[in-house]
């Protein structure tokens, strides 16, 4: 999406964004990349590599530390993410309340418990940082001909011989990601970024990611950044480590899933427009990759100027990629495709393959194809007009 491009009636390209909402109601693709998003300041617009993109699901380079003279250093092509470590949020949480109750018994307050998990997630974004660290030189250790191609064809470009990998691999970006900043704030103060005062503590602690990262990256002089973890298996295995040593916590361990890195829990009914109100005010901490996604029903088929304001109202919300989900169920026998509950409305068929998009992704039946973590989340989407997903 690109104010001047494809925004309004009359720009050159807005009959491709007609096409792409169509496309978007049937199909769930494509998501939207923000062009304009100002997270992606200083690129060039005369030169398509430096626009905003992503890569597969969501993560995205930023400003190059390494830029060679001459090249803009938001470039994109020929770059990539080398490597992520997340944090699991929910945990240290807990972690900072235990630690809270060992050392004092009584008079213990709210403001002791985030002051307290302040401290412990500062270490740890400093202990992701030291794995970062140690994992990239790692992979700039390997002997350039065992990836020959990536260097040759400018998949990673700035490669010199005399350097190594290294003189490629410093252009691409180390993240350090997170996973359940929700149930991390309702552990710390019984809220989440749904009210005012949850989302002013998820700022505080998004801040200290985005100084940390920005710190590290003048530091050592790599691409470290801010990335909004999809965890596709993580979301579960840490759910299921957490229960076994804190048990089920309402609003925290009481789903099969920890919920996607900042993002509004998927069961908190709100309008299209508000989901995005809320999250707007925190893809702005991230510059290695996050993704915001609005949940309709099958209807909106029949609605593509609707699509179109909500699709526009987070691209004028900053919101640098954004995604819209409706149920796509597919008749194996006859060939329908809809919202399919139990059979199929057109021949009875109880033969259904249902897509979702569970992660970035599509994948065949995500019943069969993601773990018992993320088909639970699948089941407690709430459509952001009201109703429940599945
Ligand atoms: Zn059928």
């Amino acid at each position: 999406m690109m104010k001047g491009v494809n925004r309004e009636p009359g720009d050159p390209n807005y009959d491709l964004y007609q096409l792409a909402l169509e496309s978007t109601s049937k199909r769930l693709y494509p998501n939207y990349a923000n062009v304009d998003w100002s997270g992606n300041a200083g690129y060039d617009v005369n030169d398509p590599k430096t626009y905003f993109s992503t890569m597969g699901c969501r993560t995205v380079n930023g400003l190059d530390i390494n830029a060679e003279p001459g090249v803009n250093p938001q470039t994109k092509d020929g770059r990539g993410n080398i490597c992520p470590v997340t944090i699991i949020l929910p945990t240290i949480a807990m972690q900072a309340k235990e630690f809270c109750h060992t050392l004092w018994d009584v008079n213990i307050d709210e403001r002791d418990y985030i002051d307290t998990f302040m401290t412990l997630l500062d270490q740890m974004i400093h202990d992701a940082k030291d794995m970062l660290i140690e994992r990239f030189n790692w992979i700039c250790s390997q002997d350039p001909s065992s990836a020959k191609f990536m260097w040759e064809n400018g998949l990673m470009s700035g490669y010199h011989k005399d350097e190594g990998i290294r003189s490629a691999m410093k252009h691409g970006t180390i993240v350090i990601g997170q996973l359940g900043l929700a149930e991390c704030l309702q552990i710390l103060i019984g809220c989440d970024q749904t009210t005012e005062k949850g989302m002013q503590l998820a700022k505080r602690i998004e801040q200290l990611f985005k100084d940390r990262c920005a710190e590290f990256k003048r530091l050592y002089k790599l691409n470290f950044g801010v990335y909004y973890t999809p965890a596709e298996n993580l979301c579960y295995t840490a759910l299921k480590k957490f229960r076994e040593k804190y048990g089920i916590i309402e609003n925290v361990s009481d789903h099969d899933f920890f919920t996607n890195s900042m993002h509004v829990p998927v069961w908190h009914h709100c309008s299209p427009f508000e989901k995005i109100d809320i999250e707007s005010q925190l893809t702005g901490y991230s510059n290695a990759g996050c993704i915001t996604y609005v949940e309709l029903d099958a209807s909106v088929i029949h609605n593509i100027k609707a699509l179109e304001q909500i699709v526009n109202y987070a691209m004028d919300k900053d919101i640098p990629y954004f995604a819209i989900n409706t149920p796509n169920d597919h008749c194996l026998d006859c060939g329908y495709t809809g919202e399919i509950n139990d059979s199929c409305p057109i021949c009875g068929s109880k033969n259904i393959q249902q897509l979702r998009r569970v992660t970035g992704y599509l994948t065949g039946d995500y019943k069969s194809a993601f773990n018992l973590g993320k088909q639970d989340e699948v089941h407690h989407r709430i459509k952001h007009t009201g109703e429940r997903t599945q």
